[in-house]
């Protein structure tokens, strides 16, 4: 079987492969405290789940427009315009099937073989992946630990800089971090995106899912809507993770090719599944605020059991579901340096299930502290108490 070449340049998700461990762990009976999972273990909120069968009901369960429902695509532009600050029509949305598609679109429609492309690492290993499948040249830039905040290593990103570099991947409310940039690291970045006449994919999977503060998107600066293009997805904020749903929004140039790269990969995007997300974004939002809640009460307490362990120190982020613990300390004293050996022992002897740097790109030069990411989405407080307290006797000894 001869497989075509650029395969070899495909990467995956190697957390999914911590998912399966954990539950072939717990097929042999034991216990799985699951704070790898970066999925939500709640309910899609009821009424948005009535939209949607309702609408199955109702006949929409035959192809849509490519671009998307015109009603859908109207209600997000407005709502992206009012929580971005920018002016977004119509015409400047693609719907897509989950957040997910807009990022080999971006890089579809806007790079070309060779080309430099700037990403988040650690970072969602989805970027690397699709930017050398696709050809271009994936360079990495870090994060540095503040004490409330993991912020971009601007300098770091600038040096990286060539006259090949096109493209910027910028997921501001991170995911694994959940670091957030500040008004001035947003400046800065925009700064360099008109000094180097770059582009921006800007990842917003979890610009809703915040519980303190306001989100504010590199959109908002001046220049920067002509040069960004928002992944936007309802996974998140109304639970939707299986339902795909999502978005493409950007200038009008880029979102024709993207509809046409819609037209050529999945002709629409679920028809039913778009009315359900109409309800979510204009109807009732009291099951919608209770998910933030909820996530909110989850942050603190698994914040608050980390911070209690020795060697572990774990920023408390105001945004997004994971958390990305500074576990040095603890892995030198369990004598367990290896980041897949601490992970399987802790798995072992505790049941605790998370996912490391690993999973989230190659470690970077002269990175010498050690992080795991700890997700609180998928799992209660009497799991997290009781799971952390496990890791806690583990570690201590
Ligand atoms: N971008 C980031 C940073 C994510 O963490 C995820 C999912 O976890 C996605 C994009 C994809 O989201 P979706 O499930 O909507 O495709």
């Amino acid at each position: 079987m001869k497989i075509a070449e650029r395969v070899a340049r495909l990467g995956t998700e190697t957390a999914f492969a911590v998912s399966a461990e954990a539950a072939a762990f717990a097929a042999q009976g034991n216990k799985v405290y699951p704070f790898h999972l970066g999925d939500l273990n709640l309910k899609t909120p009821a009424n948005v789940m009535a939209a949607g069968i309702k609408a199955m009901q109702d006949g929409r369960t035959n192809y849509c427009a490519n671009a998307g429902v015109p009603q859908l695509r109207e209600i997000l532009a407005d709502d992206v315009s009012a929580t971005r600050s920018a002016p977004y029509a119509m015409e400047n949305v693609a719907i897509q099937p989950g957040g997910k598609p807009t990022i080999s679109k971006f890089f579809l429609t806007l790079m070309n073989p060779g080309d430099e492309v700037l990403y988040p690492n650690p970072g969602y290993p989805i970027y690397e992946s699709q930017i050398e499948f696709h050809g271009g040249k994936a360079v990495p830039y870090g994060y540095i630990e503040g004490k409330n905040n993991f912020d971009i290593d601007t300098d770091m990103l600038e040096s990286q800089i060539t006259p090949r570099t096109r493209l910027l991947v910028l997921n501001d409310l991170q995911n694994p971090t959940g670091a957030e940039c500040s008004q001035a690291e947003l400046e800065k970045i925009a700064e360099l995106v008109l000094k180097y006449d770059l582009l921006v994919l800007c990842d917003e999977a979890y610009f809703d899912m915040r519980y303190e503060g306001t989100s504010k998107s590199l959109v908002s600066l001046p220049g920067m809507a002509e040069r960004c293009v928002i992944l936007y997805t309802f996974s998140k904020k109304f639970v939707m993770t299986g339902w795909r749903l999502g978005a493409t929004i950007g200038p009008k140039e880029i979102i024709d090719v993207i509809i046409k790269l819609n037209v050529n990969e999945e002709s629409c995007s679920n028809h039913f599944v778009q009315y359900a997300a109409i309800e979510g974004l204009t109807g009732n939002q009291t099951e919608t605020r209770q998910v933030l809640k909820t996530l909110k009460a989850r942050r603190d307490l698994t914040v608050d059991l980390l911070n209690v362990i020795e060697g572990v120190n774990c920023i408390r982020p105001n945004a997004t579901f994971y958390l990305w613990p500074n576990v040095t300390g603890a892995m030198q004293k369990t004598g367990l340096t290896n980041y897949d050996d601490f992970r399987r022992t802790v798995l072992q002897e505790t049941g605790v299930s998370f996912c490391t740097r690993l999973h989230f790109g190659r470690p970077l030069e002269g990175e010498d502290n050690c992080y795991i990411r700890m997700a609180y989405s998928g799992i209660n407080p009497p799991e997290i108490n009781e799971g952390l307290g496990k890791l806690k006797a583990f570690i201590e000894g």
